[in-house]
């Protein structure tokens, strides 16, 4: 049977004359700030693995001891026979952490937020999104058949203004940090908004965790808010945890809807245990260990400092996500390859994950970088650039 009809030939040039074709690297060693490709070694600035977590060995040992007691698959969905000790012995850990009522786990946090959404709203009811938010959240108001608008991004004002215009149920739904600007949401104006409008608030925490709080509680811990003030929390696993899956975190009658109700949970298999029993392990690295977050907090200053000095266009960020705004997207990836043939991995981000013109390098660090890392990457970047009337070029 031919694939003529679809003209994917054709959809593939068009991406590479714009400068949006992508493709992957071939990883062939575990996550960390050195990583090997083709047999070359790089140092490593585009993993969420904030805390250096991915390749902890208490984490790996519990992944192992783990596999042995439970063998790899989960066998089925958490609603026939996949759920085990494991998971819902990290469901008890996180609803703790978060001081929720109950947490549940997801196998992917792009499935969190579709099923959550969902299972919250439908036909004739409304969601109201910031425009930043990640594409899973995005997806999940938009499959949702609900009426779904986007405000302007961390602008309270202009969600009052759509929410005039919102029927039915309404659910708000925001990134604690934005995935790509590395700023944070308007948390306590988005739950003034929702209280005086009686809207539901989602907030997908999936940057914060682990990075913000004494104990890396993400958002809620950095604005002291609780269940009662932002009743709909994500997390992810596949970041600052250094695992991979995802939680939602709320009431007990949340939580029980979600059982019954969010088809991402119900309608797929679960997280290996071993996963499971590993996350337990970070999850205990990411509470105690706040020397980690010290960490990353004086290679984030470190970096800014050095990027000042260097006259490149720093976003306005204070977590591990320090992105160079650069514009044109041809310009971003010649910049990327440039750093790459110097060893250092820094990742291209162009539209459609950020909006036209505004493409970036993602620069993001880890715990598990150190001073020298940061001081190498500031001189590979003012290798990469110059700095022109505004515009970036590589020499
Ligand atoms: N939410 C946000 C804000 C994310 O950045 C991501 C992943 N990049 C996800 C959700 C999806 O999580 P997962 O990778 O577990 O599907």
């Amino acid at each position: 049977m031919s694939l003529s009809q679809f003209s994917l030939n054709e959809q593939l040039n068009n991406l590479k004359q714009q400068n949006l074709y992508r493709s992957r690297r071939i990883i062939d060693s575990p996550q960390n700030t050195e990583i090997i490709i083709d047999g070359k070694k790089n140092l490593n600035f585009c993993s969420n693995d904030y805390l250096g977590l991915a390749n902890h060995p208490q984490v790996i040992a519990a992944f192992k001891q783990a596999v042995d007691k439970y063998g790899v698959g989960s066998g089925s969905a958490h609603l026939i026979c996949g759920h085990s000790t494991a998971h819902h012995a990290l469901e008890e850990e996180l609803a703790a952490f978060t001081q929720r009522d109950r947490a549940l786990l997801f196998s992917t946090g792009y499935m969190a937020n579709l099923g959550v959404i969902s299972a919250l709203v439908g036909k004739g009811d409304s969601v109201l999104e910031d425009r930043l938010n990640h594409a899973s959240l995005l997806d999940g108001g938009l499959l949702s058949g609900t009426t779904f608008k986007r405000y302007l991004h961390g602008d309270d004002e202009n969600l009052a203004l759509k929410l005039k215009t919102c029927t039915g149920k309404t659910l708000i739904v925001s990134d604690g940090v934005f995935s790509m600007d590395g700023d944070l949401a308007p948390l306590p104006q988005l739950i003034e908004i929702a209280d005086k409008n009686q809207a539901g608030l989602m907030i997908d925490d999936a940057h914060g965790f682990g990075v913000l709080g004494n104990k890396g509680g993400g958002v809620c811990e950095y604005y002291q808010v609780n269940q009662n003030a932002m009743p709909i929390l994500v997390g992810t696993f596949g970041k600052s945890f250094g695992t991979a899956g995802a939680f939602v975190a709320g009431s007990e009658e949340l939580i029980e809807t979600l059982i019954q109700k969010a088809r991402t949970f119900i309608y797929t298999t679960a997280l290996p245990a071993a996963i499971a029993q590993a996350t337990r392990a970070s999850l205990e690295l990411v509470i105690k260990e706040n020397w980690r977050r010290e960490k990353l907090t004086a290679l984030i200053k470190q970096f800014r400092n050095g990027a000042k000095q260097l006259n490149l266009n720093l976003m306005d960020s204070t977590t591990p996500i320090q992105p160079l705004l650069i514009g044109d997207s041809q310009q971003v990836v010649r910049l990327s390859q440039n750093l790459f043939q110097q060893g250092f991995l820094v990742s291209a981000i162009r539209p459609p994950t950020v909006p036209q013109g505004k493409a970036r390098l993602r620069v993001t660090f880890s715990a598990n970088h150190q001073t020298k890392d940061v001081d190498l990457l500031l001189s590979a970047l003012e290798k990469a650039t110059f700095k022109s009337k505004g515009v970036y070029d590589v020499p």
